[in-house]
């Protein structure tokens, strides 16, 4: 097995915990699993960014904004953002790297089984793209995450309007209309699933509509943190 990173040979470690308790091969070599850098420490309790307040000023914004009962229940997010990772997400997910997205299986899956794994009856809901932007691309990276879990995936929402909002300012994107419609009302937990949790407008955006339906909780689970 190479790096889908790097292309080095991943050379396999054969020792007696190897052998008593073998892992899945890795898809990705030490060296560059060195660059992605998990978030540790204290975090936000509802967003996961690193901050020393239960939740951060972020989050009372959002609170507020949601008069005193934010639409997520809490996200969690696995990894922080860096210039590699960037870099990976890049190739993977704009310049159509499909293969690539294997290298967060394991990271994710364990981290939702540390985070998640009590949860039962949840269904995942990934993030999804509009039909244009999933033609251009050819997958959804948030499928594909959701993919690596071991929760039913349901894609219950869609696009009415296109991802081109990103240069906006964060207040012009919450007044914003919500781009999203609900195919099929989930009288369950969801987990909402995404690559990065930048402001968190569009999840939120996405749990909205997911909570005025009548789903009871809502959490997100994204691969980075921004
Ligand atoms: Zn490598
Ligand atoms: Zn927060």
């Amino acid at each position: 097995m190479n790096c889908l990173w790097c292309d080095e040979e991943i050379m396999l470690e054969v020792s007696w915990t190897s052998l008593v308790n073998p892992t899945k091969p890795k898809q990705i070599c030490e060296s560059c699993e060195k660059g992605l850098v998990e978030l540790k420490g204290s975090r936000c309790e509802r967003c996961s960014r690193v901050s020393s307040s239960t939740i951060c000023e972020d989050c009372q914004w959002w609170e507020n904004y949601h008069h005193g009962k934010d639409v997520i229940d809490f996200n969690y997010s696995v990894f922080s953002y860096n210039h590699f990772i960037q870099e990976i997400i890049a190739k993977w997910k704009y310049r159509g790297d499909y293969e690539l997205g294997f290298v967060f299986r394991e990271a994710f899956a364990d981290h939702f089984h540390e985070k998640f794994g009590n949860m039962t009856d949840v269904v995942a809901v990934p993030i999804p793209l509009s039909k244009d932007r999933l033609e251009e691309r050819c997958f959804n990276q948030a499928t594909m995450l959701a993919s690596f879990l071991p929760v039913p995936t349901v894609e219950v929402l869609s696009r009415v309007h296109g991802e081109k909002q990103s240069k906006k300012k964060r207040r012009e994107r919450i007044s914003s209309k919500n781009p999203f419609i609900l195919s099929q009302k989930l009288n369950k937990a969801v987990l909402l699933v995404d690559d990065i949790y930048t402001t968190g407008t569009t999840l939120r955006h996405a749990a909205s509509v997911l909570k005025e339906a009548g789903c009871p909780k809502v959490y997100t689970y994204t691969l980075i943190r921004g």
